[in-house]
């Protein structure tokens, strides 16, 4: 049988775990979902199959229950032979995939402060695989890796210099694997090299982002410190004056409050006061619900003003990206999007963007757009698995290559 690859992605109250193998292929993924709660529940991909849960939820308990469960159902024969793991922050530490050994685990540990939802669990899961399969290679893959390469102007805030200097206060950028997949891929599409191609990419799932990418490196991102700032998102808000916090300080809210607000309340949800989902708000846009309406236009201006300002970093530009389950799937969000960017002479052609770019090979714009418009479907995943082997086979002696 060939050798197989993990991935493990734990998430604040999920756990993902993909098996591919060394073709790049995925062959199967298992789903935890709502984690620590009692409707805690885990399944196969692309079935209804559930996998029982351990009743005392830990992480290390829950994955051992999802390889277990792979391992039975004949998925996973034999030890992996590299182990990838998403792992959310990765500082100024972190410029690439690291191959995990204690001293990765402390520095990881380290960065916590700047993730406290993330790191920790991430954490967990090198914890429990670690136990599972000491023998193994393992590989954290950073989600602010890609991002290391931004310049100071476009990683440093205007605040004292202190801040940076003694609580590691900057832009650090996030969803940076799949940026970099889409830099990739794009290159491919283009039949270009990737250190010769400058894209703009939009990451739009729940969390939403665009990158600048200049000669396959980032040189600007919308996402900050935290993954908050920036566009409009699913129930984060993106920007707003800072003196908010102060604002409602004097209405009685807490900064922990607010923060939560912003983190959990705004965005799509909050604009619409109905949905933090997409597609649901497109339907509801066309039955004429005006919350809906207003909050895909909020998303759709303030992602246009963002790729726009994402010019200013590059001097070429081979393809605007879309990616995420609405850059892939909503054509309205697109054609909306790139009507205000008329100034960059983008447009689409109906048809192409309709059908998601799926006949045209992802490209969505029209003949007479100045830049190339491309729908590519991300795949973190992948990306982690071929960061730890291409890591765990940097460990091994030429003979046993
Ligand atoms: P995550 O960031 O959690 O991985 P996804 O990348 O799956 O999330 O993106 C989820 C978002 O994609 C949701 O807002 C969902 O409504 C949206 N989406 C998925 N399919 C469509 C569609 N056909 N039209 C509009 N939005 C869609």
């Amino acid at each position: 049988m060939e050798d197989q690859l993990l991935v493990v992605n734990c998430g604040s109250s999920s756990l993902k775990l993909a098996v591919f193998d060394q073709g790049r292929r995925k062959l199967v993924s298992v789903l935890a979902e709502r984690l620590n709660t009692d409707e805690a529940s885990a399944r196969i991909s692309g079935t209804a199959e559930t996998i029982p849960l351990p009743d005392n939820g830990s992480y290390e308990r829950v994955l051992a229950a999802l390889v277990e469960a792979l391992k039975t159902r004949g998925i996973l024969c034999r030890d992996p032979v590299a182990i990838g793991h998403r792992v959310v922050h990765g500082g100024e530490t972190f410029r690439g995939a690291a191959l995990i050994d204690d001293q990765v685990v402390a520095a990881i540990d380290h960065c916590a402060s700047l993730a406290p939802l993330h790191n920790p669990v991430n954490l967990a899961g090198i914890a429990a695989t670690r136990a599972l399969y000491p023998e193994v290679p393992q590989v954290a893959v950073f989600d602010t890796a890609f991002h290391q390469t931004l310049p100071p102007k476009a990683f440093r805030y205007a605040l004292p210099e202190t801040y940076y200097r003694d609580w590691a206060v900057r832009r650090y950028g996030f969803h940076g694997t799949s940026h970099y997949f889409m830099a990739q891929e794009a290159a491919r599409l283009l039949a270009r090299t990737h250190d010769t191609t400058s894209i703009i990419s939009a990451h739009l799932g729940n969390g939403c982002s665009v990158a600048a990418i200049r000669n396959g490196r980032s040189v600007d991102t919308s996402m900050g410190l935290t993954p908050l700032e920036g566009l409009v998102m699913g129930t984060r808000s993106g920007d707003v004056d800072p003196s908010l916090f102060d604002y409602l300080a004097g209405k009685g809210l807490s900064a922990a409050e607010v923060h939560k607000t912003l983190n959990k309340q705004s965005g799509l949800l909050g604009l619409s006061g109905e949905s933090n989902d997409m597609r649901t708000l497109c339907d509801l846009a066309e039955q004429g619900h005006s919350g809906a309406a207003l909050a895909i236009d909020v998303f759709c201006f303030r992602l246009a003003r963002y790729l726009g300002a994402m010019t200013a970093s590059l001097t070429a530009l081979d393809a605007l990206v879309f990616t995420g389950g609405i850059g892939e799937n909503s054509a309205r969000v697109r054609q909306q999007t790139v009507e205000h960017l008329s100034l960059l002479g983008i447009t689409l052609d109906s048809v192409a963007n309709a059908r998601n770019g799926a006949d045209t090979e992802g490209r969505i714009n029209a003949a007479e757009s100045r830049y190339p418009v491309l729908v590519i479907p991300t795949n973190e995943e992948r990306v982690i698995a071929e960061e730890a082997l291409r890591l765990a086979r940097s460990t091994q002696s030429p003979s046993t290559d």
